[in-house]
């Protein structure tokens, strides 16, 4: 059992499925030149995935080009299924700053034969997490600005008020799917600007003013 770090609590919360959307701002999906649906998109990615702040990246042998995305993750705080988008945040605990690491050039093969993309996303160490700021700390979920620099350098940008589903809609639509619990991280999708990492990089992501997570990329060794 893994538990997030909760900042400003004692409480333990475990961290759940972890479900992340594809496509969820127009400059991403252009830069893919994928289009956008008309419902969101998502995957899973495992909870041995997760890593935290000043923990490493490990590039697998599998992958030569492995990149980061920077994502809003919303920590879920009480089980729900089939909830009405006006109610949403109720279940919300709180959000988080993520990268969702990809093995870009094993996805890419994945879509051109239209397999999943379970191992593309799925390699331990490719979600690294902040602690998590507490939902009554962030008035606005569609005012918060991420960004994300590698070695000093910015290399993400972007507002989720440029998220193409508000919050709400986004965890409306999976709750008609899947039954959503306490501790479900759901990782809401990435602004343009992804680029592709080397061993030694260091990462600096942010949920502007409340969030913050340092990791580094090293070659696996086994
Ligand atoms: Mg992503």
């Amino acid at each position: 059992m893994t538990l997030y770090k909760i900042q400003k609590s004692s409480q333990k919360v475990s961290i759940g499925k972890i479900i992340c959307l594809v496509r969820s701002y127009l400059s991403h999906a252009a830069e893919m030149s994928t289009p956008v649906t008309k419902h969101p998109l998502f995957f899973l990615k495992p909870t041995s995935s997760i890593i935290f702040h000043n923990q490493s990246i490990l590039i697998p042998n599998l992958s030569h080009d492995i990149q980061h995305e920077v994502e809003l993750g919303i920590v879920m705080g009480k089980q729900c299924r089939h909830i009405d988008k006006k109610d949403a945040l109720d279940y919300v605990f709180g959000y988080l700053v993520a990268i969702d690491i990809t093995a870009r050039d094993i996805q890419q093969e994945a879509k051109q034969h239209g397999w999943p993309w379970s191992i593309a996303k799925g390699f331990d160490t490719f979600c690294p997490i902040s602690s998590i700021v507490l939902k009554k700390n962030i008035l606005n979920p569609h005012d918060l600005n991420l960004s994300l620099k590698v070695n000093g350098k910015l290399r993400q940008f972007g507002s989720t008020s440029q998220l193409i589903f508000p919050v709400q809609s986004i965890i409306s639509y999976i709750s008609k799917i899947m039954t959503l619990k306490k501790g479900d991280l759901i990782l809401t999708g990435t602004p343009e600007g992804v680029q592709s990492l080397k061993e030694g990089d260091c990462l600096e992501a942010e949920l502007e003013g409340y969030c913050y997570l340092k990791v580094f990329v090293q070659k696996k060794s086994i």
